[in-house]
C-alpha cells in the first residue's frame, strides 16, 4: 500500500523549460522515503505539486489511495509540511507560533507544549523565533508540521544548513516518528550520506526524472554488481583467451583487462593459470564503486 503515488508528473515553468519530465515516485506506507538529487533536479518543484502549492499541469497525484485534487481538504487535514525555509513569526516565539496554528487546526493546547517536547525546544520560553539559531527555527518548522498530528510528513531539505549535532538531531527526532508514530516520511536532501543513514527507501531524481527508486537495500546492491576487478599482464590478449578458457569473460580498457568482481579463491586460480600459461600478472585490483559516485552516475555526473 503506498502512501503517496505518482504517475508521470510533468510540469514546466513559464520560462517553458521543463523542471519535472514525468515524475513517477512510490512512497510505502510507514517508510522513510529518501528523495535524493542535486541541486535544480526538481525536488522542490515535485514536493509543491505534492501540496497543491503548484498548479498540477500533467500527470497523476493520489495520497492515502485518493486523487489529490478531489479530496485535498481531507488529504492535507493528515499531512504536515515543511517546504523551503520554514515560514514563522519572528517577533513571536516558538510557542505563540504554534498558538495561531492551533487555532487554525483547531487541535488542544496541550499539543502544543508536546510539540515543543518532541522537536526539543521546550527550553525556548519566552525567546523570539528572532534570535534562534538556524537549527531552532527548522526545528519549529518540524513542530508546526506535527501539531495537528499528520500520519504523513513531508520535508524540503530538513537539515539544510544545520552542522553537524543539528542534523544528528533532526535525524534521531525523524527515525522516533517513524518507529514510534507510524509516521510516513518524504524527505528531500541533496545529500547522499543524509538519506544513507536514515531512510529505508530511496527515489533519486536528476534533470527532472526518476533515475533510480527502491529500497536502500536495492540501491546498496547496485553497489555491488557494478563492482569490478583490473588486471595488468604481459599480454592482455592471450590472458583473455586464458580467462575465456576458466569461464570467465572480460574487455581490454586503456589501463588493462576489466572483469566483474569474483570472490578472493576464484582471483587466486585465475592468477595462478596466467602465470603457468606464461603470462606475468603486474597487478590484480579490485574496484568496488562506492555509493556517491554510484548516485553520481544516476544523477548524470561522471563517477
Ligand atoms: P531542487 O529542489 O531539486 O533543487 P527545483 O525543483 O527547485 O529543484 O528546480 C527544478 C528546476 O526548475 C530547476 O531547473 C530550476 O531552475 C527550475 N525552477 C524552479 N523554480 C522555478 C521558478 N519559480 N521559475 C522558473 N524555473 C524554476
Amino acid at each position: 500500500m503506498y502512501c503517496l503515488e505518482t504517475s508521470n508528473l510533468i510540469h514546466r515553468y513559464s520560462n517553458r523549460e521543463i523542471a519535472l519530465d514525468g515524475v513517477n515516485m512510490h512512497v510505502p506506507a510507514g517508510s522513510i522515503y529518501g528523495f535524493l538529487g542535486p541541486n535544480g533536479a526538481g525536488k522542490t518543484t515535485t514536493l509543491r505539486l505534492l501540496l497543491g502549492l503548484l498548479k498540477r499541469q500533467q500527470g497523476n497525484i493520489s495520497i492515502f489511495g485518493r486523487t489529490f485534487e478531489q479530496h485535498r481538504v481531507e488529504i492535507l487535514a493528515s499531512v504536515g509540511s515543511m517546504i523551503e525555509n520554514p515560514s514563522s513569526y519572528d517577533h513571536l516565539t516558538a510557542s505563540e507560533n504554534l498558538s495561531v496554528l492551533q487555532r487554525i487546526h483547531r487541535c488542544p493546547t496541550p499539543r502544543i507544549p508536546e510539540v515543543l517536547a518532541l522537536v526539543g525546544l521546550s527550553g525556548t520560553q519566552r525567546k523570539k523565533v528572532r534570535q534562534f539559531s538556524l537549527g531552532m527555527k527548522q526545528r519549529l518548522g518540524i513542530a508546526m508540521a506535527l501539531l495537528h498530528r499528520p500520519k504523513f510528513l513531508i520535508l524540503d531539505e530538513p537539515t539544510n544548513g544545520l552542522d553537524a549535532n543539528g542534523m544528528v538531531e533532526i535525524r534521531q527526532l525523524l527515525v522516533r516518528l517513524s518507529r514510534e508514530d507510524g509516521i510516513t516520511i518524504l524527505l528531500s536532501s541533496h545529500l547522499l550520506a543524509e538519506i544513507e543513514k536514515l531512510a529505508t527507501h530511496v527515489g533519486i531524481i536528476g534533470d527532472g526524472r526518476m533515475r533510480f527508486e527502491g529500497t536502500m537495500t536495492q540501491l546498496r546492491q547496485q553497489q555491488q554488481t557494478t563492482a569490478s576487478l583490473h588486471v595488468r599482464t604481459t599480454n592482455d590478449q592471450r590472458a583473455l583467451k586464458i580467462m575465456a578458457g576458466i569461464g570467465m569473460a572480460g574487455v581490454v580498457d586503456e589501463n588493462g583487462i576489466v572483469l566483474p568482481a569474483m570472490a578472493d579463491d576464484r582471483m587466486a586460480a585465475m592468477n595462478r593459470q596466467l602465470i603457468d600459461a606464461g603470462v606475468d600478472v603486474y597487478s590484480l585490483s579490485s574496484r568496488g564503486h562506492d555509493l556517491e559516485s554510484i548516485y553520481l552516475a544516476m544523477v548524470g555526473y561522471a563517477a
